[in-house]
């Protein structure tokens, strides 16, 4: 059982959990940190710091950025309460991922599966709609038998239902986010699908930019990528973070602050960033 889980989702985008009800699973569990990082929303921030009495809470996001090799996601730890530039950059995020998820439901029709918007936004009952949700859809429906099956069938790419994503570049999710004093952490380096060499290159790149530090600790890591990823680090002088990128029951196998099979995740590694911001003169408090 790891200390902290510096990765998590909640109602505000596609996990399942209310935004209380995770903080709530995180001091049930005896979490000592946690952070909130819903894809492309702040919205279940404050609910969240709310409801948090014995656990740390940071508040964070999760902004998928454009990479053709791969998929980059970027999370920014300890938002502050009040921003300057990011709602707005966030607003716009939103306009094109509704956008998006109608050209799926499009692209779906046209294979004679039928779902409305209505039916989407309701699903998603307020957050931000992603395709987990339509995938929750097509298996109410009986189109697919889980949700994973959802995405395999009709969700990724080279699929029926699927639709490109508008995404930020990577410098410019690195600095909207640093712009609002936040910690920059590259999420699951694995899915960038790059070997160790153009890897530490672009680690090297990203640092440059302004990233902070790199989950090092993924449930879905090997045992060689975590030591490669952990490696890279010491050698380009980032932080090390751990997440389980919990979603409740849309990942019914990735369990908070355990993930598969249990997460390496010791509070030490909160201090350390918090020792990092402090010096930078950033607050440390959520
Ligand atoms: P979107 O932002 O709408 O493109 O949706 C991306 C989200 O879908 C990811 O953050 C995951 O939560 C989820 N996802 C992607 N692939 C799968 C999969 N094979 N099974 C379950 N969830 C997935
Ligand atoms: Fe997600
Ligand atoms: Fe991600
Ligand atoms: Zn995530």
């Amino acid at each position: 059982m790891a200390e902290i889980d510096l990765h998590t989702h909640s109602t505000a985008s596609d996990g399942t959990l209310s935004p209380s009800a995770l903080v709530q699973h995180a001091e049930a569990i005896g979490l000592k940190a946690i952070a909130l990082t819903d894809h492309d929303t702040v919205a279940g921030l404050d609910e969240a710091a709310l409801a948090a009495t014995r656990v740390e809470f940071i508040r964070g996001c999760e902004l998928s950025v454009h990479f053709p090799q791969g998929s980059m996601h970027i999370l920014g730890l300890w938002l502050p309460r009040r921003m300057q530039q990011l709602p707005a950059l966030l607003h716009d995020l939103a306009r094109k991922r509704a956008q998006r998820n109608e050209r799926i439901l499009e692209n779906l029709r046209r294979h004679g599966v039928a779902i409305d918007d209505a039916e989407l936004q309701a699903c998603a009952a307020g957050g931000v709609v992603g395709r987990p949700h339509v995938a929750r859809l097509l298996v109410e429906k009986g189109h697919a038998a889980s949700i994973h099956e959802a995405f395999h069938l009709w969700l990724r790419p080279g699929t029926p239902g699927y639709a490109p994503k508008a995404k930020l570049l990577p410098h410019q999710a690195i600095s909207a986010l640093k712009a609002e004093g936040a910690t920059v952490i590259l999420a699951h380096p694995s899915t960038l699908n790059l070997d160790p060499e153009p890897l530490e290159t672009l680690l090297g790149e990203l640092k440059a930019a302004g990233l902070d530090g790199v989950e090092v600790y993924y449930p879905l890591h090997t045992p060689a990528q975590t030591r490669l990823f952990a490696e890279l680090c010491r050698r380009l002088d980032l932080l090390e973070s751990a997440g389980s990128d919990f979603h409740g029951d849309n990942k019914p196998s990735i369990a908070l602050g355990r993930g598969k099979d249990g997460l390496h995740g010791p509070y030490a590694l909160v201090e350390r960033m918090k020792a990092v911001r402090a010096r930078m003169g950033l607050p440390v408090e959520a």
